[in-house]
């Protein structure tokens, strides 16, 4: 038999399928929870205004499309790490661009193998493509339960036992802001208590920073990777772009490595590089050109940032909407108003889920995850009518 007889078909990504039972849908009232893009109050995800100026700008002023190196470009990386790191962040820290946050976090992974580390805790449920990513690398995800579905609550009790009984020198991956797929982060107070407990037990920190300026703010959304990052010895930032500059497709990120000192730095980023040699020699240009075209012009920031902020504040609105709305049956919205980002997790079965997408139009991911952005106008008054027929 030849090898690959001896492959096994691998199921598709379960929301792909929830993407083509929606479009399927001949429904004019159909609200699509499923997919984790922003959308307008109209359903649509549009390329931002700063984003269509910075482009023309790169398709009139680009002389040349000759590689650029396995860092990418590195005005990007300088003009993004300073913003995200902040004025105040003393630790020495270098990075490089990356194909999105996915190609960021599979870096990661790739130099704590190399490093010798062996092992990653995350809390659970996290982004389902995590641990995919560290398995395919080679480590092992040590997944804890740390949030209580049932209850929408972040189980910081749990987490700290865990980061307590993890080994020193064991990885740990962190959620920068508005948890995927539960939308609550740590409070400030928690925050401390994680830092304490990865400088303490010498963890090694891997912060997955995917909505930065999509949850309370810019630097406030950075404030949990900064000051963990700045107090452990050594410690990893994955970036993505996709989110907070509508990129998605594009594949903006980066990967930050911070170190005791720079000549430690310089050694972890010899190996970031050859590691990115060797897995997409270079990442893609258009993207993170976009990005530090904005970066780089004041007037294209400023318009970014209001494009930003409205993303944001239309999240916040319809989580205090969806939170006012308080029991529908056992069904507790009220945790959604305080929590962040683009998504919460209801503590539905897959019986009312399917329900909800069979009887009213209403598609969310199986583990009963919704995309906030996914309500349109009017879509939360018959989003909450269909869960009244669900649960009464
Ligand atoms: N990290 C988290 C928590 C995410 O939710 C996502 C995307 O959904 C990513 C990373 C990866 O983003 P990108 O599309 O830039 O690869």
């Amino acid at each position: 038999k030849m090898r690959f007889d001896l492959l096994r078909d691998q199921p598709a990504d379960p929301l792909l399928k929830i993407i083509a039972a929606y479009a399927a849908d001949l429904r004019s009232d159909k609200i699509d929870l499923g997919v984790g893009v922003f959308r307008d109050d109209r359903g649509e995800t549009r390329v931002l205004e700063a984003v269509k100026r910075a482009e023309q700008r790169l398709l009139d002023r680009q002389t040349s499309k000759a590689y650029l190196g396995p860092d990418g470009d590195k005005a990007f990386v300088a003009e993004l790490g300073a913003r995200v790191f902040g004025a105040d962040f003393m630790r020495p820290w270098q990075g490089l661009q990356t194909p999105g946050g996915t190609g960021a976090l599979r870096l990661a992974a790739e130099i704590l193998v190399q490093a010798g580390v062996e092992r990653i805790w995350l809390a659970a449920p996290s982004w389902a493509n995590h641990a995919p990513i560290f398995a395919q690398a080679g480590l092992r995800a040590m997944a804890v339960d740390a949030f209580d579905v049932a209850a929408q609550r972040f189980d910081a009790e749990a987490w700290m036992d865990a980061l307590r009984a993890a080994a020193p020198g064991d990885a740990v991956l962190l959620h920068g802001c508005c948890h995927n797929p539960m939308g609550i982060d740590p409070d400030p107070a928690q925050w401390r208590a994680i830092a304490d407990v990865v400088a303490e037990r010498d963890l090694l920190p891997l912060v997955d920073l995917a909505y930065q300026g999509l949850g309370d703010g810019w630097d406030e959304d950075a404030a949990g990777a900064r000051l963990v990052l700045g107090r452990s010895r050594y410690g990893l930032l994955a970036y993505s772009c996709d989110k907070n500059f509508g990129l998605y497709r594009e594949r903006v990120g980066a990967l930050w490595a911070t170190a005791p000192n720079a000549a430690a730095g310089a050694v972890v980023q010899s190996n970031l590089l050859a590691l990115a040699r060797a897995n997409w020699s270079m990442p893609p240009d258009h993207g993170a050109a976009t990005v530090r075209i904005i970066l780089e012009d004041p007037e294209l920031a400023a318009l970014w940032q209001d494009e930003r902020e409205a993303m944001r504040r239309r999240l916040h609105a319809l989580r205090g909407e969806l939170g006012a709305q308080g029991r529908i049956g056992d069904l507790d919205l009220a945790p959604i108003a305080t929590g962040k980002g683009l998504f919460a997790t209801l503590p539905l079965a897959p019986g009312p889920i399917e329900y909800l997408r069979r009887e009213h139009g209403i598609y969310m991911a199986g583990s009963g995850r919704i995309n906030i952005a996914g309500f349109g106008i009017g879509g939360i008054e018959r989003f909450c009518d269909a869960l009244h027929a669900v649960v009464d």
